[in-house]
């Protein structure tokens, strides 16, 4: 028998590559019912998660970190049930944020895209894609995702895109995708749509500007109007008021004239309108305000457009034509005081819509895209969640759900980039036909002509993310993957892209594959630092999880993450918190290490009947408690509780109080050992295989020392079935709980309660550490208990255990004696001569010192100009202050009185 070596202090460092690649050329990552493999049972029902696909352009930060352990948590723990898991990874070409790399690159050796073109900017863009592409990857891989790489994918390699390009064909011949003038976002900096995640809103000071509308035919009758941006005034079709408002009824009907371009505009009404705003007089954009589009549709009102691309002004602009928006605003108004027009200015408070990529000011346009008719598709996915095919979690989001899906609004689809699925449209210069293909066409699909052209746009890259859990798997072929895996199991997400993505992924879903695309939606909420604030590139509040990896292991940031995490609530991070995590792993290795680091002393059974401990009993109770809690709290995705459970069990009851015991019991040597370590074993197993998807580096480490020196000992048979690995050693399994648990649990409490409150009156009476006290304990009915627990007794609260009696009725109390009462318990502790006097004096002396000086330095200030001065408040805080004081003084002045 050999003594299993393990290093005094766990290295994270050279651990975690070690285990990870172990883990990988093993295949454990692999589903273990593969339908591409012989000897596969479909009837095996698997669980599998697609990965939200990171960005190529991204790079860890805490927030794909989060997702990444939760998910991989989810994945272990199934793996670890025998389940047949699968977890796909991927990454998304991410459509501007990697075109803007790329044209900045450009920019650096002087260049334009358009300089370049197209074919040669799609060969940059994928030479940077190969180089720089797979960082993030590689980060998940050391966050210790255990995913499937060999099923890795990528949402513009050749399968998806041949998706991709089947799903807009398909779409397209329902009827559901059609081109036409809407209003969209405009991104002038970019020169592209933009979907609306991709704008932030600011508040920033600006004007709210009064003005007057004449009517037509009248020399000064006229309706004041007010706008934030004047220059829309160019691109108004009509003013609005509210059908009752008595101030403008009578305008209702009649004509206004627009300022600076003389163009005649109606007064409509809307009950929209309201009274109580500005003027109570809206003017109507409808070109240029989501609002007034709405308003516009309704009253078949006329759309101008008078922005180009670079949000200058248009010909629709008149004399404006050519200036930038900002500028035309100057001057139209100047030119309208000029004209009478001006009635005031005021400050206001305005609401920018500004580009999260370029930061330049988003403008509503009016704009010919392509887009998905939306209506047919939601209403299917309102009904999956309704039904409850579809559960999300946590439930509140359902409403929000419900709420966006009944009021959809068309999907635009193109962007004007060239990084992404182009458009599979043809134009026609002969007939002016569309040819829509799922194939490259050479001729027009109308008149057989040849010249054609492609669209140059491309699709919204969530167009590619809504048709990732199918698409990964191999639709619209039927591969085996397809067929077995899908539908998928879990789709877990942060809340704030519901619509985004986990909406379109069950919309194209149902329409593409007639199935939902995963059962389960878990969303989970934001990280946020300290001040609560949203972590992102555009704050200064950036936690980078890499640096955390570094400095305190992969395992302490997955722990701090996953318990800090509830389902939808936002968690705040910061470096600090992840100390503790790092601690608890410290911790699991120093004691694991105690007890693998004894087996080869321990020695066979004599007796096949063991006889279990008080101890033994307790944690082996404990920890089946512990593991049907973990069971339930798993079931209802409460993995930050149920890894508090786990770290409360392992610190608290396993580490401060059974190994405490234990070390007492292995030095009894014989059976009282080999049952003992039996123990230590079992349970510290049991604690590694549910902190493995919490932690699985240091655990799996960790199991595969224990595996190996309880193989070699004389326990061996309890390891004898183990796995070769924890990360597929099976989970334990929750039990019902047994008559004998709960009586056990009962009296080690007792027993614990006993000795802590030893403890905390000998730290209150200032005995030493080490010092041997006596004690008279009188236990009524838990006499026989105390009886048996005496030893551990007197050792855990340092009591001697030559004076230390266990009686049932206890003699008069002695003078000197304190007296402790737990329930039927009662403790008297002789402490005569046991604290050293003149130490005692002194500390309390130099306890009392501080106290006066404290006291005579507050009096002082009380009575000086301070408490004039200083708000009342502060005033009386500092009179609270001297009043403790004083009281202090007063009980140390008793308690050096008692020492005489
Ligand atoms: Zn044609």
């Amino acid at each position: 028998m050999t003594t299993i070596e393990l290093p005094k202090a766990y290295d994270f460092k050279s651990t975690e590559g070690r285990i990870y690649q172990w883990w990988e050329e093993h295949g454990y990552f692999q589903p273990v019912n593969d339908p591409n493999k012989t000897g596969f049972d479909a009837n095996r029902k698997p669980y599998v998660i697609s990965i939200p696909p990171p960005n190529i352009t991204g790079e860890l930060h805490l927030g794909s970190a989060l997702f990444v352990s939760l998910e991989d948590l989810m994945i272990r723990y199934h793996r670890m049930k025998g389940v047949p898991t699968l977890w796909v990874p991927g990454s998304d070409h991410a459509g501007i944020a990697t075109q803007l790399q790329i044209e900045k690159g450009l920019r650096r050796e002087g260049l334009s895209r358009e300089q370049i073109g197209r074919e040669e900017f799609l060969k940059r863009t994928w030479a940077w894609k190969e180089k720089y592409g797979g960082i993030i990857t590689d980060q998940i891989r050391r966050l210790g995702a255990s995913c499937d790489w060999k099923r890795e994918r990528f949402t513009l390699d050749t399968g998806l895109s041949r998706a991709v390009r089947e799903a807009f064909v398909r779409l397209y011949e329902k009827g559901l995708i059609y081109r036409g003038p809407r209003l969209i976002n405009w991104s002038p900096g970019l020169k592209t749509a933009v979907s609306d995640l991709e704008v932030e809103y600011s508040e920033e000071p600006g004007k709210l500007y009064y003005f007057k509308y004449m009517l037509e035919g009248s020399e000064n009758e006229y309706i004041p109007v007010a706008t934030t941006r004047p220059e829309t005034i160019l691109g108004d079709t009509a003013i609005a008021v509210h059908p009752e408002d008595e101030r403008y009824q009578k305008y209702i009907g009649r004509k206004v004239i627009v300022p600076m371009l003389r163009r005649v505009i109606p007064v409509i009404a809307d009950a929209y309108v309201d009274r109580e705003f500005g003027t109570g007089a809206l003017k109507i954009t409808p070109g240029h305000d989501p609002n007034d589009y709405q308003i516009g549709q309704t009253h078949g009102l006329e759309f101008i457009s008078v922005l180009d691309t670079n949000a200058h002004i248009n010909e629709n602009g008149g004399p404006y034509q050519g200036q930038d928006r900002f500028e035309c605003r100057k001057n139209i108004w100047d030119d309208m005081r000029t004209a009478g027009l001006v009635i005031k200015e005021e400050d206001y408070m305005l609401n920018v819509p500004r580009s999260q990529r370029g930061g330049e000011v988003i403008e509503p346009m009016i704009s010919t895209q392509w887009f998905v008719r939306m209506e047919s598709l939601a209403k299917p996915a309102l009904e999956a969640v309704q039904s409850g095919r579809i559960r999300i979690v946590p439930e509140h989001f359902t409403k929000v759900y419900y709420n966006w899906l009944e009021n959809i609004q068309d999907w635009c689809i193109s962007r004007q980039l060239w990084w992404g699925h182009r458009i599979p449209v043809w134009y026609c210069n002969v007939c002016k036909g569309v040819t829509v293909a799922r194939t490259d066409p050479t001729i027009c699909s109308h008149c057989g002509s040849t010249n054609i052209e492609q669209d140059p746009d491309v699709l919204d890259t969530w167009f590619s993310s809504a048709l990732w859990p199918f698409s990964t798997l191999g639709w619209p072929e039927k591969t085996p993957d397809y067929e077995y895996f899908y539908p998928t199991t879990m789709l877990e997400t942060g809340y704030d892209i519901l619509f985004f993505w986990v909406a379109r992924m069950i919309m194209f879903g149902l329409e593409f594959t007639g199935d939902i695309p995963f059962s389960q939606v878990y969303l989970h909420g934001i990280i946020r630092d300290e001040c609560r604030r949203k972590m992102g590139r555009t704050n200064d509040n950036v936690i980078d999880p890499l640096f955390i990896m570094d400095k305190m292991g992969t395992d302490a940031l997955r722990f701090s993450l996953l318990v800090g995490s509830t389902p939808g609530k936002d968690t705040n991070v910061s470096t600090k918190q992840v100390e503790p995590s790092r601690n608890f792993v410290n911790k699991v290795w120093n004691a694991s290490r105690f007890i693998i680091t004894n087996l080869d002393k321990i020695g066979p059974p004599t007796k096949s009947n063991p006889e279990w401990t008080l101890a033994d009993s307790w944690i082996w109770a404990r920890i089946q408690d512990l593991v049907r809690n973990v069971e339930r709290l798993f079931q209802t995705y409460q993995y930050g509780e149920a890894g508090r459970q786990i770290y409360d069990f392992f610190w608290s009851e396993f580490a401060d109080w059974y190994i405490e015991v234990a070390k007492l019991q292995l030095l009894e040597g014989g059976d009282r050992a080999y049952y003992t370590a039996s123990t230590l074993v079992r349970v510290l197993d049991l604690c590694l295989r549910l902190l493995h998807p919490y932690i699985p580096f240091i655990t799996e480490e960790i199991w595969g020392y224990l595996r190996k020196a309880a193989l070699d000992s004389h326990l061996s048979d309890l390891a004898d079935n183990w796995a070769a690995g924890l990360i597929i050693a099976s989970w334990p399994e929750p039990r019902q709980a047994e008559g004998w648990e709960n009586r056990c649990i009962m009296d080690f409490s007792l027993v614990q309660e006993t000795i802590r409150a030893i403890r905390n009156l000998r730290s209150e009476k200032n005995v030493k550490p080490g010092k041997r006290i006596p004690a008279i304990l009188s236990a009524g009915e838990k006499t026989e208990l105390f009886h048996q627990q005496k030893n551990i007794v007197s050792a855990l609260a340092q009591l001697d255990p030559k004076k230390f009696d266990i009686t049932t009725d206890l003699p008069p109390k002695g003078e000197n004696h304190v007296a402790i009462a737990i329930g039927s318990v009662e403790i008297y502790l002789p402490l005569e001569g046991l604290v050293d006097i003149s130490e005692e004096r002194d500390r309390l002396n130099k306890a009392l010192d501080e106290a006066e000086g404290q006291a005579n330095r507050l009096e002082k200030l009380l009575s000086s100009s301070f408490a004039q001065r200083a708000p009342a408040e502060i005033v009386h805080k500092e009179k609270e202050k001297l009043i403790s004081y004083r009281e202090t003084v007063e009980k140390l002045k008793k308690q050096l009185d008692a020492l005489d």
